[in-house]
């Protein structure tokens, strides 16, 4: 049995095509059931449906042999539990940082909002710039607004949820997409299957025109 861990949502919405290009087709679909394990038509494969940010959770444990997950969502794990063999251009937008519409950083002591704190710790010592990143789960777009932060890092796509907000989208810190990630023991044990798995994920992928980053 090979194991598959995904998250509902855009991720699983765009994994589905490549799936079926792998002759994997899911026999319910997620957001009309409430199952978190979802068979396929192939009876030695199944999708288990977790949240995004418990995939590598699920992938490092043994518990999903592959998974499929945000670059973001891997560098925030700390990506060394599971091998990450194919990008699966997918799912792709850009890490950035934000502030208010017209409004410059202050020379100070920066204070940053954000869900990403690995990624915004490593981004602004890289820069030399002393920042004070202060964690938040959600709507971090609120934060500039109401004076909790100078600036916020998030992932943005088309920058409609920054602009609704009036703020204004300002450096790249990476581009993001989603990658398959593969449990370090199934790699050996299962090594047949998960091969012809990755083999034909990559066909697929290749098929398919170049990430379009927003
Ligand atoms: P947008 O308004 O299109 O720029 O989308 C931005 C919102 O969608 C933010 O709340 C992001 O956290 C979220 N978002 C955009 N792209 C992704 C993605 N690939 N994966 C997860 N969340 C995303």
């Amino acid at each position: 049995m090979l194991t598959i861990a995904l998250s509902k949502g855009r991720i699983y919405q765009e994994t589905l095509p490549l799936l079926a290009d792998a002759g994997i087709v899911p026999l319910e679909d997620p957001d009309k059931s409430r199952k978190l394990i979802l068979a396929t038509n192939q009876p030695g494969v199944q999708l288990l449906v977790v949240r995004a940010t418990d995939v590598p959770t699920y992938v490092e444990y043994g518990a999903a042999d592959l998974g499929v997950a945000g670059r973001d969502v891997l560098i925030e794990y700390g990506a060394e539990g599971f091998y990450e063999p194919l990008d699966l251009n997918i799912a792709c937008c850009r890490m950035m940082t934000a502030g208010k519409v017209g409004v410059a950083f202050p020379a100070r002591r920066l204070r940053v909002a954000t869900k990403y704190v690995a990624i915004a710790q490593r981004y602004f010592a890289d820069l030399g710039v002393q920042a004070e990143i202060i964690k938040l789960y959600g709507s971090m777009e609120l934060a500039p607004l109401v004076g909790l932060a100078d600036c916020i890092v998030d992932l943005v796509d088309t920058g409609n949820t920054l602009r609704a907000n009036g703020l204004e989208p300002r450096d790249l810190i990476m581009p993001i997409s989603s990658r398959l990630i593969v449990n370090k023991a199934a790699m050996k044990m299962k090594h047949a299957a998960v091969k012809a798995l990755v083999g034909q994920l990559a066909a697929a992928v290749a098929s398919r025109s170049p990430a379009e980053y927003p």
